[in-house]
């Protein structure tokens, strides 16, 4: 593991400043900060950093790449090892066409130490304010009292930041085992038992298919409304480089053009339970909901391994009730409910969301009433957030180099 030691002497007015875990010996204070270190994080700071932007990351866990270090063990990235390499540094192709979880972990610590990148780990921002009357930039609060400032601040903590379960009637009281699937390590636990899946996206999807084969004794999957499916690649064509390809085309066109691809790649799922989508695929994509990937579903649901049954309403008692009415007592419940990306605390009071919570600015675009704030990893395209990071990266720091050069 890299050795993620960092600097925090941007610190002010705070005792144990620069003393954090992980600390280092820089004195200089950085012009920009990064928030997470996740693959956007580090990779929009080694842009700036190849700009020559002194750069700080910080990072609330111990490590770079927290969220992969919590992913469930059967992952590997559903777009390719060339698609998904972070600027400056590519990711090794002895970790194969579709890196592995534990890989994609190597991979970003090798990338930081391969840009010898400043990370403070242990150090949560909780809020980003603008600095003082007279000074410039901006001001984070931090843990343990600190204080940090830098004139160009990127926001990366995630859209995958706060796990989301549906508060259905009853939740509190069920009960059963109720798991968000951010919790979910592999099927081990639940061999011999009967868990119930709700949602399928690709981590609904692959988490049924992991407990088929740990060897649960039955595995339900409650879906609302049927996914766009798709093979991860069709004669080494991979599905990602289609979606590079329609990514800027007209979206009712792409929409138009989807369901004739799927009829020829995805067999018709109906007769168990999941009908082909009526709805635009491209118009899902664009609403946050990106199609699923096939890593084993399609062949589970056929193989009726995994049922598909209508979705969850309210739990009573040891009951989950279902939306056709069905009442149902698995063991256990694993909710693939998704994420919120819990961005209010840290700029909600600056009137930087919309009213679903995303950022109105992404990239290289800088809020005119928040000039020197950059998000970047809020988006969910087509062709691949790993790759969109990678490009916004470029841009950021293009963007940050410039502003500072002009003062
Ligand atoms: C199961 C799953 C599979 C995916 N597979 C793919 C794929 O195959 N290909 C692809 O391109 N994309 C994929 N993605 C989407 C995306 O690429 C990943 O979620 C990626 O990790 C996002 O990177 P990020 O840097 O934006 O956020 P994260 O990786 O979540 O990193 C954010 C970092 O910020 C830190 N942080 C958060 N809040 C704070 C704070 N207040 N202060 C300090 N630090 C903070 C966190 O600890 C974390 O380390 C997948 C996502 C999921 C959930």
């Amino acid at each position: 593991m890299a050795d993620t030691s960092a600097t925090t002497s941007a610190t002010t007015g705070a005792a144990g400043a620069g003393t954090g875990p992980g600390t280092s010996a820089s004195t200089a204070e950085p012009d920009a900060i990064v928030i997470g270190a996740g693959p956007g994080g580090l990779a929009a700071a080694a842009a700036l950093q190849r700009r020559g932007v002194r750069t700080l990351v910080l990072e609330r866990s111990d490590a770079v790449g927290a969220s992969w270090r919590q992913h469930y063990d059967r992952l590997h990235l559903h777009t390719t090892r060339r698609l998904s390499s972070l600027p400056g540094f590519a990711i090794p192709r002895a970790y194969g066409r579709w890196v592995a979880r534990d890989n994609v972990v190597r991979y970003l610590e090798q990338y930081t130490e391969a840009h010898d990148l400043d990370v403070a780990t242990g150090i949560e921002v909780s809020r980003i304010e603008r600095a003082p009357e007279g000074a410039e930039g901006w001001a984070l609060p931090a843990t343990g009292g600190r204080r940090l400032t830098a004139r160009a601040i990127v926001i990366a903590t995630g859209t995958n930041h706060t796990p989301r379960t549906p508060d259905w009637p009853g939740r509190d009281t069920y009960g059963g085992e109720l798991l968000h699937a951010s919790g979910y390590r592999n099927g081990k636990p639940y061999e011999g038992h009967d868990v119930l899946v709700v949602g399928v996206g690709n981590t609904g999807a692959e988490i049924a298919v992991d407990l088929v084969e740990a060897g649960a004794a039955r595995v339900r999957l409650a879906v609302r409304t049927p996914p766009h499916i798709m093979r991860r690649s069709t004669a080494g064509w991979p599905a990602q480089a289609t979606g590079i390809m329609v990514r800027r085309l007209p979206t009712g066109l792409v929409d138009r053009i989807a369901p004739y691809v799927e009829r020829i790649s995805v067999p018709d799922l109906s007769e168990y339970g999941l009908p082909r989508p009526d709805n635009g695929l491209y118009s899902r994509v664009l609403d946050g909901s990106i199609p699923v990937q096939d890593v084993g579903l399609i062949a589970a649901v056929r193989a009726r391994k995994v049922e598909l049954v209508a979705a969850v309403e309210s739990c009573d008692g040891d009951e989950v009730l279902l939306a056709d009415g069905s009442r149902i007592t698995p063991d256990a419940v694993i909710a693939a409910t998704g994420y919120r990306n819990g961005l209010e605390p840290l700029v909600g009071h600056l009137g930087l969301l919309n009213e679903r919570g995303r950022p109105t600015v992404h990239g290289s675009r800088t809020p005119k009433e928040a000039p020197g704030l950059y998000f970047t990893g809020y988006t969910n395209p087509i062709s691949g957030m790993f790759r969109e990071m990678a490009i916004d990266a470029e841009r950021i720091a293009k963007s940050v180099a410039k502003a500072l050069a002009k003062r």
